[in-house]
């Protein structure tokens, strides 16, 4: 039972920035709801270093290519450390167990007569590390993503057979669940039917990249070499005889989770060169939307780039973590919207499952001997309540499934909303006041701190340190319990002394 699951390898060209945040927030709610299943999980993220880019950037800096490869997958170390993100293996394209990987793949990829030399003629964009579809003609073109003049290039590159797997490529491309959301594998057929066109995968006159095994003055394009990271990450260098085999624990992995730019290379590129090495394929490529900030494109000449640093030095991550789950459903593309992120944060964690939690524990504090009452359990086992909770945790299990953390933690407001409208309706503190109502007042408080306790179990995935706070104003320690055990209802144990009740997250005040 193992679940490997990547975000790309982020390219080092600068310091992270909120999309790559994004995708790696969702790839550790996905690890983390896989652990929670027992599933051996393997998350992998790090950084792609290589590049004529990061050549240039380090010399305007006046530094070594490898010290600022150095300093910026420290920034990614640092910032997800922050951001709490649970991942397994970083992998640096530096390393030399990744470089001796990527000569292997290429002495696989040469044996199964994928390989040849040719002439490679074009204007090239460097950020871009692409050649662009663009006439000879055209004098003085331009990137339309960096809006920055391609230079042209005229070189002998060695060449990736691409177009030798079109078939294999098309019924891969056309499986059920390979491409997800469903809605971009047309984009991605509408390649592949334009008909495959082989690739070169070593530039010439680049001296920071992977020296091409018996090519001398060749190192591998970037997407010949990161996209490997993904193995690279799995695999023992420790035991190099065994690379003949190529049996690697932890691949094939259960999805690959990127920013839909860069479907192209997960779903036809990447399967096409793993075919031709003779190692298993992906099962899974998910591509999600790109953020906004107030309807526009964040963009340095805009000013407007909402750092993510920034962002969690101000606010609670677990604030940040909330908003982007919960209102965005992955996939799409989605707009930061800061009143929006405030009111979110202050109504559903704060009120919504926060003041639930605080009121009904100091009512049990106050009228049970500070401690969860005491309950009869046939009266709990068959409570109305249940049956809607049962229901709420069903549709929560599939929607984490899917992906869909958006509705995910729909669910979870709504448990927390129904338990809201059963204490107001029950209101246990005029019940209290009536002779003989203590054994009723107990069990309305008691249907209301275990549903609290499930909430607390369903944000695990999602908002870790929040579930663990709530767990704790329930005094409940569960290093060792069965995650979807611990969603069936009745568990909370009668009796237990529960500590004084604080905020589970501060309230964000607009005025600061
Ligand atoms: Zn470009």
């Amino acid at each position: 039972m193992t679940f490997t699951i990547t975000t790309p390898l982020y390219y080092v060209n600068d310091r992270p920035h909120l999309g790559s945040t994004y995708t790696t927030l969702a790839a550790d709610t996905l690890a983390r709801f896989q652990r929670l299943l027992g599933k051996q999980v393997n998350f992998i993220t790090g950084v792609d270093e290589h590049g004529q880019k990061i050549e240039r950037t380090a010399n305007q800096n006046k530094i070594s290519p490898l010290e600022h490869c150095d300093y910026i997958s420290a920034t990614y170390i640092d910032l997800w450390k922050e951001w709490n993100i649970s991942h397994d293996k970083f992998v640096r394209t530096t390393s030399s167990s990744h470089k001796q990987f990527v000569k292997k793949f290429f002495e696989r990829v040469v044996s199964s007569g994928d390989i040849y030399m040719g002439n490679q003629q074009g204007w090239y964009c460097v950020g871009c590390e692409e050649f662009k579809d663009v006439s000879k003609d055209n004098n003085d073109p331009i990137c339309d993503i960096h809006k920055k003049p391609l230079e042209w290039r005229d070189e002998e590159n060695l060449f990736f057979r691409l177009s030798k797997y079109q078939e294999q490529i098309e019924l891969l491309i056309n499986s059920k669940d390979f491409i997800q959301p469903k809605a971009r594998q047309n984009e991605v057929s509408n390649f592949v039917l334009s008909g495959l066109k082989d690739f070169s995968i070593s530039r010439v006159n680049i001296s920071w990249g992977i020296e091409v095994p018996g090519h001398k003055g060749h190192t591998f394009y970037v997407w010949f070499d990161a996209l490997l990271g993904y193995i690279s990450a799995l695999y023992d260098t420790s035991n190099l005889d065994s690379i003949s085999e190529l049996n690697i624990d932890g691949w094939p992995a259960s999805i690959h989770i990127i920013g839909k730019d860069i479907l192209r290379f997960h779903a036809v590129y990447w399967p096409a060169m793993l075919l031709s090495a003779g190692l298993p394929l992906p099962k899974k490529v998910f591509g999600h939307g790109f953020l906004t900030r107030e309807g526009q494109k964040m963009g340095k000449s805009l000013g407007n780039i909402l750092d993510p640093k920034v962002l969690i030095d101000q606010y609670n991550a677990e604030a940040v973590r909330w908003y982007l789950l919960r209102d965005f459903q992955f996939g799409q593309d989605g707009d930061f919207q800061h009143k929006r992120f405030v009111d979110l944060v202050n109504n559903d964690l704060a009120n919504t499952i926060g003041n639930l939690l605080n009121r009904t524990s100091t009512m049990a504090r106050k009228w049970f001997n500070n401690s969860v009452p005491d309950v009869n359990r046939e009266s709990i086992v068959n409570h109305q309540f249940s049956a809607e909770v049962k229901e709420y945790v069903s549709k929560y299990l599939s929607s984490m499934e899917e992906l869909r953390f958006d509705k995910s933690c729909q669910y979870i407001l709504s448990l927390a909303t129904s338990a809201n409208v059963y204490l107001n309706e029950n209101a246990p503190w005029k019940k209290i006041k009536e002779p003989d109502s203590i054994s009723i007042v107990a069990v309305d408080l008691y249907v209301v701190l275990e549903s609290v306790r499930i909430v607390g179990y369903l944000l695990a995935p999602l908002l870790p340190k929040l579930s663990q706070s709530i767990k704790s104003q329930l005094a409940i320690n569960d290093l060792d319990s069965n995650f979807v055990e611990s969603l069936r209802w009745g568990i909370l144990v009668p009796g237990t002394i529960l500590p004084i009740p604080e905020p589970i997250i501060e309230k964000i005040d607009v005025q600061k």
